[in-house]
């Protein structure tokens, strides 16, 4: 059986943050138009001016370029079916709402917000679920033509039935419906001429032939409403599908608070774009063979729907970490390196890249983490004598490195392999506790107690810094024990 080609589109709005749920979810939108040899849309959803922020679409095109999520129509790549922003589209959601002001599916209300406040107080102390109480759904033509005559502000509302029962079928959750007297008479067009969500999604869906509609859990409440609508304008809704909400560890509703979400910012602290992909298709859906590590390309082929699970899949970085780090190490030498070249800090030495890069290889998380893990290497350190005599007396300390100075300095090779051996033979002939010993080494040589394999660390400085530093901490606990 062939598919007929999907329609998908993603509708985020420039409210600020270009988001890794909006990324997500396109991924899946993605996937299906390109499985069907359909399209995927990117709709900017600006109608709530309040909300509205300077420069929040441009960011999602960036994250979405960065990550490599491409399109086929848009503000910017145009298409059959534009205007793709809905604040353009204000005349077309006009005609719309007068054909249901026509068909009688929607009415004026006049209600100013003082009244509406009062109203969702009196519910709220009557215990009721604060809603519109359809005050203005029976006014007559003539009152309605009255008050739009003096001008008086007016917001249009959808007429919904008084009983009954609206459903779907939902693809990933199967059959979901909601009583209609559970749900309001909402507004479709606000005092300023702008539509609702609920309005403009449904006409721009509609107009865009859009057949898959992929969005969060939390709009699953508004569906009745849209649905609605597609039945006062005899129109076929799309198939539905309501994906489960990420969450924070602690189960709450993904948010900045708790969670970095913004796409840019991973950019900024040395993801990958295929590491973030990777982590991200994972949240929710799993791989038919339960595979960890895979391409972009590969999701887009094998996604499929009904591996999309109901509950709310954790944001949890430290996987995220994990694969970057093998995303890194996946990659080639050259390739690795020009990676890096954006988060290289403009005192980085490259021309020793090749020395540099093998010594932290293994711990990079972050492509960004190369500064911090090599400055030692091409800044000064910090040393105190207090760190390099934690695990002994700043005397003993002090004479273990001058047997290591004076034996260092008679040696003319500078190989790892050969630098080992002699610190080891110093280390078993004076009987100097291993560990202390080399990690007092270590702190002289880097500042850090945690540092790239020492002998190799070593070598990289070279004989010179290796001497000097070595030199500085043996002065420093020298001063030490004398005071
Ligand atoms: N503009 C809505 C949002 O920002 C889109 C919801 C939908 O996909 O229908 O989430």
């Amino acid at each position: 059986m062939t598919q007929n080609p999907i329609r998908t589109r993603i509708a985020p709005s420039p409210t600020g943050i270009a988001h890794v749920g909006t990324a997500w979810m396109s991924m899946f939108d993605l996937a299906l138009a390109r499985q069907t040899g359909g399209q995927f849309v990117v709709r900017i959803e600006d109608t709530d001016r309040t909300r509205f922020v300077e420069g929040a679409e441009e960011k999602i095109y960036e994250a979405f370029e960065w990550l490599g999520i491409d399109y086929d129509e848009g503000v910017q790549k145009g298409g059959p079916y534009g205007p793709y922003k809905q604040s353009e589209r204000l005349n077309i959601y006009r005609e719309y709402i007068d054909q249901l002001l026509t068909t009688g599916h929607a009415y004026h209300c006049f209600c100013t917000p003082e009244r509406l406040t009062k109203m969702r107080e009196a519910q709220k102390k009557a215990g009721e679920l604060p809603r519109y109480d359809r005050h203005c759904r029976n006014l007559t033509k003539e009152e309605v033509g009255q008050m739009l005559n003096s001008g008086t502000p007016y917001v249009v509302r959808l007429k919904m039935p008084d009983e009954g029962v609206i459903g779907w079928e939902d693809a990933i959750r199967g059959h979901v419906e909601f009583d209609v007297k559970n749900v309001d008479d909402g507004v479709l067009l606000k005092s300023d001429g702008f539509p609702t969500y609920h309005f403009a999604v449904v006409v721009d869906d509609h107009l865009m032939k859009i057949t898959h509609v992929l969005r969060g859990e939390e709009w699953i409440s508004s569906t009745p409403k849209h649905l609605l609508l597609y039945q006062a304008f005899k129109w076929q809704p799309p198939v539905f599908a309501h994906m489960p909400l990420i969450r924070n560890a602690d189960k709450s509703k993904l948010s900045k608070r708790k969670n970095d979400v913004s796409i840019l910012s991973y950019r900024e602290k040395g993801y990958l774009p295929e590491a973030l992909l990777n982590f991200i298709a994972l949240l929710g859906w799993s791989h038919p063979n339960r595979e960890e590590i895979f391409s972009f390309d590969e999701f887009l082929k094998i996604m499929s729907l009904d591996r999309i699970q109901k509950t709310g899949p954790v944001f949890d970085t430290k996987k995220l970490d994990w694969m970057n780090g093998v995303y890194i190490r996946n990659l080639s030498r050259q390739e690795l390196v020009k990676r890096l070249e954006p988060y290289l800090p403009a005192d980085f030495p490259r021309e020793r890249m090749d020395i540099l890069l093998p010594l932290v290889l293994e711990r990079l998380v972050t492509l960004k983490d190369i500064e911090e893990l090599t400055a030692f290497f091409y800044r000064p350190i910090e040393v105190t004598a207090q760190v390099l005599s934690r695990k002994n007396t700043p005397e003993v300390a002090a004479t273990q490195l001058s047997e290591t100075i004076s034996a260092l300095e008679k040696n003319q090779s500078w190989q790892a392999s050969e630098l080992e051996v002699l610190i080891r033979q110093l280390q078993e002939k004076h009987e100097y506790k291993k560990s202390q010993y080399f990690m007092m080494i270590r702190v002289a040589l880097t500042g850090k107690e945690a540092t790239p394999p020492l002998f190799d660390t070593m070598s990289a400085l070279g004989k010179e810094l290796t001497l000097e530093r070595l030199k500085h901490a043996q002065h420093l606990l020298s001063s030490a024990k004398t005071v």
